[in-house]
């Protein structure tokens, strides 16, 4: 296939890197290099945020009523549902994630532009009732200014969508910056927001790798807001530089997520969710189900179910509608995931199914991890505490209900959980039991543009979708207006 050169958008133009350097994209299937992505650095940091900085404070966006807005949100989503197959293509292409994965994905990413449109002019203030005579006080809701939005590579215009929506929403400016394994869609992407009429200045996209450029756009001064997909240490770095400044921040981390299989659950639909929340999306997903609870009772007999189908699990082309299990992303995921599976060997799990690349002749070429299944785990070992962000189950016994909320909260993250019963007292009481953003109940890894997702503990700060997202992106200012006909003693203002 022929090289691609992209390019960047930044004030409404488009460009290389001030530098003229380029990094490779690379097809994660067959490894081959097939487009050459912009390696911005601070010069071309500055110049987005600056382009992003003006159309906030001079541009036509700052004058354009909420209405006007969501009209333009609303084309957009209309937009990408024009586009859904070549963006999904790009995404299959850039991180390895079945076609038939990123297309459902992204043929329902218009639902946020059209969601966060419509609420764009419902941004209400308030009246206060107040205790002061001869005072009028109210409250309104205002833009920070310009947001840095800053994206993991595993699913890059979903996780664009839940930042751009509601900031655009809310009025402010973007810059966004996708992860370096995963540039291209993102970069597509940007040609719709010219098409579908913003203003130049109001979203740049720049590109790079985020160790080098990264503290230049989260620490540069006319960067108001930070809202962030990643890693826990990215995210812990970010934090850092935001706090110095007071900036606001959202923060989307990773998560050590368990699936809770009690014995009275429907076990064939338990089975089935097991597997959704682990080898879907090869585990590179935030929300993996990786930490399988499993009760007593069942666990033998559940355990050779899940086994079932993970062992006629098809590895394959992503492209192909019957392949169940594409490469994970990258070369450096595909060792992190080889040093995680070889540790938890070293700490005394038991394999039962797959394992590291080099004891599985199997594996093949490319960069394809087996679905692997530990035994013989306990919660304090590294493979339960870790994010390995691949299709790695580590499978705990407990005898009952207190000891599974006990090991399911035994982790510092708190990102998701599922819970699997027909005890109807259990689905009601348990959810509340369970410290993470979001509990499913005899289902798992839903989400919606209209429900609020985020998570507890090091797993992340704030909400992303449904209402509350939108008030990420606003500070609220109280205006006081004095009604009195006369002033009073200026030493004693009230
Ligand atoms: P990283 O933290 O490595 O990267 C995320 C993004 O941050 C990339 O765009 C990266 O750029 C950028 N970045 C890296 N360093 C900096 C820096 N100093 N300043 C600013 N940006 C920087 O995460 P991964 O790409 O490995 O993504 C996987 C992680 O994301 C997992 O932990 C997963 O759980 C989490 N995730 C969380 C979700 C949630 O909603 N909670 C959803 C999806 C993923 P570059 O790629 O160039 O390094």
């Amino acid at each position: 296939m022929r090289t691609q050169d992209y390019k960047m958008l930044i004030g409404g133009e488009w460009l290389s890197a001030e530098s003229g350097e380029y990094f490779q994209s690379i097809n994660p299937y067959n490894q081959e290099e097939w487009a050459r992505v912009p390696r911005a650095d601070a010069a071309d940091v500055n110049a987005a945020v600056k382009a992003a900085h003006e159309a906030f404070t001079i541009g036509p966006w700052s004058k354009m009523i909420p209405s006007e807005r969501g009209a333009l949100l609303r084309k957009l989503g209309d937009l990408i549902a024009q586009n859904v197959k070549e963006l999904a293509t790009l995404e299959t292409r850039d991180n390895g994630k079945l076609y038939a994965e990123m297309s459902a994905q992204v043929g329902y990413i218009p639902q946020w532009y059209y969601y966060f449109g419509g609420l764009a002019d419902k941004i209400e203030g308030m009246v206060h009732p107040t205790d002061k005579p001869d005072m009028f006080n109210y409250s309104r809701h205002e833009p920070y200014g310009v947001v840095a939005a800053i994206t993991a590579w595993n699913s890059p215009l979903l996780l664009a969508a839940y930042k751009l929506a509601p900031a655009l929403a809310a009025g402010n400016t973007v810059v966004l910056k996708p992860s370096e394994h995963a540039s291209c869609s993102t970069l597509q992407f940007a040609r719709l927001f010219e098409q579908a009429g913003f203003p130049a200045g109001v979203v740049n996209v720049i590109t790079g790798y985020g160790s080098e450029m990264g503290d230049d756009l989260t620490g540069h001064p006319q960067v108001s807001k930070i809202s962030f997909t990643g890693s826990e240490a990215t995210g812990r770095h970010i934090n850092e530089i935001a706090g110095g400044d007071f900036k606001s921040t959202t923060l989307e981390l990773g998560g050590k997520s368990p699936n809770i299989v009690f014995a009275d659950a429907n076990l064939d639909n338990a089975a089935n969710g097991v597997i959704a929340g682990i080898l879907a999306a090869s585990g590179q997903t935030c929300v993996a189900g990786s930490r399988l609870l499993l009760q007593d009772s069942i666990y033998d007999a559940f355990l050779e179910r899940v086994m079932t189908i993970a062992r006629d699990a098809k590895l394959g082309d992503p492209m192909l509608p019957d392949t169940n299990i594409g490469p994970v992303a990258s070369k450096d995921q595909y060792d992190k995931i080889n040093r995680c599976l070889e540790m938890a060997m070293a700490e005394g799990a038991n394999c039962i199914l797959g394992g590291p690349a080099d004891k599985n002749p199997e594996a093949g070429q490319g960069l394809f991890i087996q679905p692997t299944i530990f035994t013989n785990v306990s919660n304090n070992m590294h493979i339960a505490q870790e994010e390995v962000f691949g299709p790695v189950l580590s499978v705990i016994r407990f005898k009952d209900e207190k000891e599974a909320i006990e090991i399911a909260n035994d982790t510092r993250y708190g990102l998701a959980a599922g819970i699997w019963s027909q005890n109807m007292k259990r689905c009601l009481e348990l959810p509340a039991k369970i410290k993470a953003g979001t509990v499913w109940v005899n289902t798992y890894r839903v989400v919606s543009y209209m429900t609020p997702f985020g998570g507890y503990k090091v797993s992340g700060t704030g909400k992303e979708n449904g209402i509350e997202a939108i008030k990420q992106y606003l500070q609220m200012k109280s205006v006081w207006l004095s009604t009195a006909e006369t002033s009073s003693n200026p030493f004693l203002i009230r």
